[in-house]
């Protein structure tokens, strides 16, 4: 409890907040877990604490759409809250990692005990990802489409939508993998909610699938390189990748161990197209590279030269509509939950890796400098991990 007007005060960051269209230097009050005020100059006096952000932006706390948190139960997964300051990520997305059997387990010990917010998709298999090496869904008994209804109806405040993982060593081949992906896109139409499908090497093409797929739906790892991409065999962009998006079809990056290749991302940018949302699908095998974090991930982009606005409204703004919560996160609006980012912007000359072994050299690399969790500041911080070269 404080007399003070603000419990805590950031001041002289340059505020970047795509959801109300704001850039510039701005001090941001804080009070009560909210937003309390946004002014080009508030008094320090008035605030408990205060944080000089001077030459540092400040942001919605990050969206995550796609990380893997079952920590303990599920093999790969990591730690939500260690995850959190390193990466100035306020809320988390988990795709997948519990399915109907064991959702209640993964709500009890990572969503109530954990500090960062962390919502979650329900896998189709019944046993979620727990020995993911076998491929969930490659005995058919495993897929439970009624389960994954049940699941969400009974967790509507954590369950926002239904998983899959639409490769053929994970959901078989033929009829077995066609009868699997119809049953999450059913499961995601009875339950009210949206479908994401992890593209890999699937036995139906990428086409194909987006027939299936509704406003709303997702697919992640939309920039996997390999023998299906968005791509066609000449390099152009499939249409219906274009019509899809056109018509509200959420292309998320996903960029995880074996999905983000520098050509892809590069040729669909060059022809005009950009994933909706950017998020890491950090597990523990590319939390030490290539992916690290949500700003080398964004840095990535930015070492493509989209534009620094709509990187940050890809890791904010965006996901938050994707999760329908976009009235209180994802925003710096007065009023709504204080989730913030401070990122530093360091310059440089930075080796980036993509998921296939290709380095590129990147001149700038955000980093988390300090993180905002619903109004309490979060110890910890980004490291600059990246091997940084000598002029
Ligand atoms: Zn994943």
């Amino acid at each position: 409890m404080t007399t003070k007007t603000f419990d805590i005060l950031l001041r002289r960051g340059e505020v970047i907040d795509p959801s109300q269209a704001l850039h510039g230097p701005r001090d941001v009050g804080i009070r009560d877990g909210k937003i309390a005020e946004i002014a080009e100059q508030l008094d320090a006096a008035d605030a408990a604490h205060v944080v000089d952000a001077k030459g540092q932006y400040v942001v919605p706390g990050l969206i995550d759409l796609h990380v893997h948190v079952y920590r303990d139960h599920c093999p790969l997964s990591l730690d939500a809250d260690e995850l959190s300051p390193a990466g100035g990520v306020t809320t988390m997305l988990d795709a997948g990692s519990a399915g109907p059997l064991n959702f209640g387990g993964f709500r009890r010990d990572i969503v109530e005990r954990q500090q960062t917010q962390v919502l979650a998709l329900v896998n189709l298999s019944c046993i979620g990802l727990i020995a993911y090496q076998f491929g969930e869904l490659m005995d058919p008994r495993y897929a439970d489409r009624a389960g994954v209804v049940r699941t969400i109806a009974e967790h509507p405040d954590v369950a926002v939508g239904v998983k899959i993982r639409a490769s053929r060593h994970i959901i078989g081949e033929g009829e077995q993998g066609w009868s699997h992906f119809k049953s999450a896109v059913a499961a995601a139409r009875e339950s009210g909610t949206w479908l994401m499908v992890h593209i890999g090497e699937s036995p139906m093409s990428i086409p194909e699938m987006l027939e299936h797929l509704e406003e709303g739906d997702c697919i992640t790892h939309c920039f996997k390189g390999g023998s299906q991409t968005i791509l066609d065999a000449e390099g152009r962009l499939h249409p219906s990748v274009r019509e899809a998006a056109a018509r509200g079809v959420i292309f998320d990056v996903g960029h995880g161990a074996g999905s983000f290749q520098w050509e892809m991302v590069q040729s669909a940018l060059d022809q005009g197209f950009e994933p909706t949302t950017i998020s890491t699908d950090l597990h523990a095998l590319n939390l030490h590279g290539p992916v690290y974090d949500m700003p080398t991930t964004m840095s990535k982009f930015l070492a493509l030269g989209v534009p620094l606005k709509r990187v940050i409204e890809m890791a904010t703004s965006r996901p938050a509509r994707v999760l329908g919560r976009d009235a209180e996160l994802g925003t710096l609006r007065v009023g709504s939950v204080a989730d913030v980012a401070v990122l530093e912007k360091t310059s440089g000359k930075f080796l980036l890796t993509d998921s296939y072994g290709t380095r590129r050299v990147g001149e700038t690399l955000l980093v988390a400098a300090a993180t905002i969790r619903r109004g309490v500041l979060v110890a910890g911080g980004g490291g600059t991990r990246m091997r940084h070269l000598a002029e």
